[in-house]
């Protein structure tokens, strides 16, 4: 059974779900600030302002009349910003229904108070009337009705099932949670943790007479109990962490058994010469004093691992063995090579020996494997590929 619901904010976020509860037969009334960007919506099937090429549905009615879109609605859509939404919540609150839902969509966190969307609307309105509605999702997407899996939370687990199923359609699938925090802070925080700390690379040279650099630095917003198996640590912290590039020790790969589907023995040999191994210390030694120079040392406190005990030589190669892990990309496994390279799978043009029309284009196709990380120097390899194929 449909019930009403008033989605409050006529942006691409709630034009979005506005568009797909609608699609999907729900009562739903859009409410929107601007009278110019209700009347397209009601006349033309468009919001002019946001996701102007995608044709809404019919049915998909706006107001700029909160009240209207308020009266019976049993669930309440907040897509208003975030650092409004208490104002407006305030100034609407007594046009509500009494026991209806308030699902906050904004992203944020109210720079006043400290306060999450869901803490506001539980100051404001009660507990057991908050619940917040998080990607990750595009609002093109759900919009445009492609499929599209979004998380529901609220305090009582019953109420997140309730709403999932209320809000969910045949594109729009919403999963009930009752980490109403972890929701929150998930969305709000995920730009700034995944974003902004994972284009933060280094690559540094070791040894000032190489011509390229031989260690690549990375930082993860994150401590690990383990790198290998990347477990978290419960300590809150981050990881700068060297990683060798172009190392010289070759590990080996043997059968372990006549059955040819038994897993073979994989001898990775990691840190084994002296070169990779005084790399290894150097690259260490340097993440260190890059921590301790006057730029970076305002932004974290102490060292968690390995921590300051482990100094010596031999320490800290047992933390590197205990604790590393290689960094290198499948790749190479079809390897490009000129005419009369025998390991060579495609020639020059990237396709297969001997075959001619078919062509190769993938990571497989590298010679060796790229000092730094694999996905820009793919997307390139299928650049140049396209031109080949184009200009044939
Ligand atoms: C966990 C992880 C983290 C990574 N992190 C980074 C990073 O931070 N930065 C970076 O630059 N690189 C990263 N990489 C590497 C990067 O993802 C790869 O180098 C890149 O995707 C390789 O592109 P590709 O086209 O060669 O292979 P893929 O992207 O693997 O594409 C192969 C495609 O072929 C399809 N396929 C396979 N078999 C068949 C079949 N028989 N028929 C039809 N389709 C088939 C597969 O489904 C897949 O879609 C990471 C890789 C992994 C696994």
């Amino acid at each position: 059974m449909s019930t009403r619901i008033a989605v409050l904010g006529a942006g691409a976020w709630g034009t979005a779900l506005a568009a797909s509860f609608a699609r999907a037969g729900q009562d739903c009334l859009l409410w929107g600030r601007g009278a110019q960007t209700v009347a397209a919506i009601n006349e033309r099937q468009r919001n002019p302002n946001y996701l102007g090429d995608i044709a809404l549905p019919a049915d998909l009615k706006a107001t700029t009349d909160a009240g209207a879109a308020l009266a019976g609605a049993q669930t309440i859509v907040l897509a208003v910003p975030a650092q409004t939404l208490r104002a407006f919540l305030a100034d609407n609150l007594a046009k509500t229904e009494p026991h209806s839902l308030f699902v906050s969509t904004a992203k944020g966190i109210d720079r006043e108070s400290g306060r999450t969307m869901s803490e506001i609307i539980d100051d404001i309105a009660g507990p057991e009337r908050s619940a917040v509605l998080s990607g990750p999702s595009f609002a093109a997407d759900v919009a445009a009705g492609l499929p599209t899996a979004v998380t529901v939370a609220a305090h009582d687990l019953g109420v997140a099932k309730a709403l999932a199923e209320t809000l969910s359609s045949r594109t729009l699938r919403c999963y009930a949670s009752d980490d109403l925090m972890g929701v929150e802070l998930g969305g709000a925080l995920k730009n700034v943790l995944a974003i902004a700390a994972g284009i933060v690379h280094g690559f540094v040279k070791t040894r000032p007479e190489l011509e390229t650099p031989d260690v690549q630095l990375q930082f993860f917003p994150g401590t690990y109990r383990s790198i290998r198996d990347r477990t978290l640590d419960r300590e809150p912290g981050a990881t700068l962490g060297p990683t060798l590039l172009r190392v010289e020790s070759r590990g080996s790969v043997h059968a372990a058994s006549p059955d040819p589907l038994a897993p073979p023995a994989i001898l990775t040999n990691v840190l084994g010469t002296d070169r990779d191994r005084e790399s290894a210390l150097l690259a260490m030694r340097f993440t260190r004093r890059l921590m301790e120079t006057a730029a970076m040392r305002p932004y974290y406190d102490h060292e968690i691992t390995p921590g300051v005990d482990v100094q010596s030589d031999a320490d800290m190669l047992a933390y590197a063995r205990e604790m590393g892990a290689s960094n290198w990309h499948p790749a190479s496994s079809c390897r490009m090579g000129p005419d009369g390279d025998p390991k060579a799978v495609v020639d020059t043009s990237l396709r297969v020996r001997g075959l001619g029309a078919l062509r190769v284009v993938d990571a497989s196709v590298m010679p060796s494997v790229v000092s730094g990380n694999t996905n820009a120097p793919t997307i390139m390899i299928a650049e140049k590929a396209a031109d080949m194929i184009l200009a044939d």
